[in-house]
C-alpha cells in the first residue's frame, strides 16, 4: 500500500461472496447493488462511483470484500467499470425450484447449525412436509 490514509479499489472473492447484500446496504454511494434473478444474486461493483470508504468490507460476513492496492481503474463505458459477481440460489431439495437464499448461505447455517434440514425446502414443500405429519 502507497499511503496508510489511502485506499485502493475493492475486491469480490468470488468464492467466498454469498450475496447476502450487507455491503451494498452500507454502501454510501450505491455503487455496490444487488440484483435478483430467477436462479441467482448478481452482486455489481461500478467502481466509478465508488469513494474507496471501505465500509463495504467492514460490513461483509464472510470476508469476501478486500480492498486493493489498486489506486486507477480506466475505462470508457459503465460496462467496462463494472465487477460482477454471480452467486447461485440454493434450491429446495425435494421439488428442485430455487430458494430465496444463496446455496452458499445455505451451506454456512447448516455448518453452523447443524440440525436446521428444514431450510433447504421451499415454501410450499415445507407446507406439505408438515401436513404429512
Ligand atoms: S460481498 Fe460480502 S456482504 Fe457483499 S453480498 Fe457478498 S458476502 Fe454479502
Ligand atoms: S468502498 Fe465505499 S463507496 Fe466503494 S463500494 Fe465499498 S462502500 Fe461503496
Amino acid at each position: 500500500m502507497l499511503f496508510h490514509s489511502i485506499r485502493g479499489v475493492p475486491a469480490i472473492d468470488p468464492e467466498k461472496c454469498m450475496g447476502c447484500g450487507a455491503c451494498a446496504s452500507k454502501c454510501p454511494t450505491d455503487s455496490l447493488t444487488l440484483h435478483r434473478t430467477r436462479d441467482s444474486i448478481l452482486l455489481e461493483l461500478n467502481v466509478a462511483r465508488c469513494i474507496r470508504c471501505a465500509y463495504c468490507a467492514e460490513a461483509c460476513p464472510n470476508n469476501a470484500i478486500t480492498i486493493e492496492d489498486k489506486y486507477t481503474v480506466i475505462g470508457r463505458s459503465r460496462e467496462e467499470l463494472a465487477i460482477r459477481v454471480i452467486v447461485p440460489l440454493a434450491r429446495c431439495d425435494s421439488c428442485g425450484e430455487p430458494l430465496r437464499h444463496s446455496a452458499r448461505e445455505v451451506e454456512l447455517a447448516r455448518e453452523k447449525v447443524p440440525d436446521l434440514n428444514v431450510i433447504k425446502l421451499c415454501d410450499k414443500c415445507k407446507v406439505k412436509r408438515v401436513l404429512a405429519r
